[in-house]
């Protein structure tokens, strides 16, 4: 009977609720005469967590912790997501760190900060539960054993010192000791490669289960692995309590981004090979709402508050064509119309002097070693190397030189104090090709305080939780640096809490 259940069979018995019901089930899902109860499940948890990265551990942590029998299941062959990759900034307020440096900081300076960021598309509830559990969702990581620099940081756009780094700004440091401590709770299981496919809910619209594929292998090289990889046995797992899914972006969604983003087709991104639309359509079918689809974040080669110090020149022209200090959305928007107009990525120079003035080391060294940031003797070496007519290099960078001097960017009213810029003046200078990558994605399933999924009633949807990435409306128009960790932890714990205390069925 189990193996035998097809999704046609379900579809007739009304036992699925999905895409082809949604228009007529909306608001009313609870009408759609949704049978569930004709599913012989093949396995049961109190709670299930779909995605393994930060915010799937918070939830399963949370919800293990508390006492439910709790499973994370991960698609992919590796646990972790993008949140393993990941460089780990973490944003937090009134934390012991800033007590003990001096740091006046406050609820309202990080809201404010994350809204004046987010343009006001931001859900102000949204934005508030996160800034005020931001600090315990700090210590909530490191004690369970995430590794972090005792040093603050300051990072581009918050207006004082309170972001943590991991230990070697590494995510790894803070997920494995995680997992670990997730794997050491009782009755707390993890199962890999196992793909989420379909959110059930039974007649009164409750999420109770999920259509899973067990032993499913991901296609990497499928231009839509959601649509075109059949792989795994299809199984019905039910979840007793409440489902979290933790399911992340869709960065690497080159069929899903081809609608929501046409002209950033040629745009690459930093983010693990799974973050597909999947499972967010897989919500969206059982009647979530999903917002701001249509936002993402760039990530840039060099650290994006160390662009300004140099000198940006488009590949074709060898000229400038924005002034540095621009908006790192701003600034990534020019960039992608250069790259459509037929140039290549522009080239950000910096003399010798230059160099030693930039902030992100890390990622100083990184591109260094990579190859990334060449050096050059000479201009008209760096030129060839960069396919850029080299008279105009050397015009442009003169007359940023004289400009430098006279402190007054006639050009592009680059504000040369501000900026700490330096000229370009003294060998070796140093240049690396400057692009944005996907690096997040705003949009996602709309989600209250409570990390509930909302439909598009705005209604609650009882059983179904969203945390981190795959949910929307904390961030509005651009997430800000380290405030997707944050984010990850503090609806992650709410989800597994609040999943854990459902009523169990
Ligand atoms: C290089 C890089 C650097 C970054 N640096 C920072 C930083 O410094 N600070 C910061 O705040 N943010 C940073 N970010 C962003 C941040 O890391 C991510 O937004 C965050 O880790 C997402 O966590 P998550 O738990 O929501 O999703 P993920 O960690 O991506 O986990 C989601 C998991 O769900 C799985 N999954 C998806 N669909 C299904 C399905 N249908 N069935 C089963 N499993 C599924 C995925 O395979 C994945 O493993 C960075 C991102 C990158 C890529």
């Amino acid at each position: 009977m189990k193996e035998k259940l097809t999704r046609r069979e379900l579809l007739k018995t009304g036992g699925l609720f999905t895409g082809g019901m949604l228009a007529s089930a909306l608001p009313g899902a609870a009408t759609a005469g949704l049978s569930p109860q004709k599913i012989a499940w093949d396995k049961s948890f109190d709670v299930i967590v779909v995605g393994s990265g930060l915010a799937g551990l918070s939830a399963g942590i949370t919800a293990a912790e508390a006492g439910s029998e709790t499973i994370i299941l991960e698609k992919m062959m590796a646990h972790g997501g993008s949140s393993v990759i990941s460089g780990g900034t973490f944003a937090a307020c009134n934390t012991e760190a800033q007590k003990k440096a001096g740091i006046k900081d406050s609820e309202e300076l990080y809201f404010n900060d994350l809204m004046k960021a987010g343009e006001r598309l931001n859900v102000p509830e949204l934005v508030e539960t996160l800034v005020k559990n931001s600090a315990d969702a700090h210590r909530f990581l490191v004690q369970r054993g995430a590794l972090y620099e005792k040093e603050l940081r300051t990072v581009a756009q918050h207006s004082v010192k309170r972001c943590y780094q991991p230990v070697y700004s590494m995510g790894l440091n803070v997920i494995k000791p995680l997992l670990r401590h997730y794997l050491g709770l009782n009755k707390a299981h993890l199962q890999l490669r196992t793909k989420i496919d379909e959110v059930i809910r039974d007649h009164s619209g409750r999420a109770v289960g999920l259509k899973v594929r067990e032993g499913y292998l991901f296609d990497a090289q499928s231009p839509s692995d959601d649509r075109t990889n059949q792989t795994g046995t299809a199984r019905y797992y039910k979840a007793r309590k409440g489902i979290v899914f933790a399911s992340g972006g869709f960065s690497r969604d080159l069929e899903f981004r081809e609608y929501e983003f046409p002209q950033y087709r040629k745009i690459p991104s930093t983010v693990q090979l799974g973050a597909t639309a999947g499972a967010l359509k897989a919500m969206v079918r059982c009647g979530a709402r999903a917002m701001h689809t249509a936002l993402v974040r760039f990530a840039i080669s060099i650290g994006y508050e160390d662009i300004e110090k140099g000198i940006l020149l488009d590949q074709r022209t060898g000229k400038r064509f924005i002034g540095e200090g621009a908006s790192r959305m701003g600034l990534s928007y020019k960039i992608v119309d250069l790259s459509n107009a037929g140039s290549s990525w522009p080239a950000l120079i910096y003399d010798v002097e230059g160099l030693k003035t930039i902030y992100d080391r890390d990622k100083l060294e990184i591109i260094l070693n990579n190859g990334e940031m060449q050096k050059f003797d000479s201009l008209d070496q760096l030129a060839e190397y960069f396919k850029m007519p080299a008279a105009e290099v050397n015009a442009s960078i003169k007359k940023y030189n004289e400009m430098f001097h006279a402190g007054i960017d006639t050009e592009f009213g680059k504000d040369f104090k501000k900026t700490k810029a330096s000229p370009i003046e003294k060998a070796p200078f140093y240049a690396c090709p400057v692009y944005p990558k996907f690096n997040y994605t705003q949009g996602g399933i709309l989600i209250n305080p409570k990390a509930q999924a909302l439909d598009m009633g705005n209604e609650v949807i009882p059983g179904l939780y969203v945390a981190g990435e795959a949910a929307t409306g904390v961030h509005g128009a651009v997430r800000v640096t380290g405030c997707s960790t944050v984010d990850c932890t503090v609806y992650g714990r709410i989800a597994g809490r609040e999943a854990h205390m459902m009523k169990e069925i």
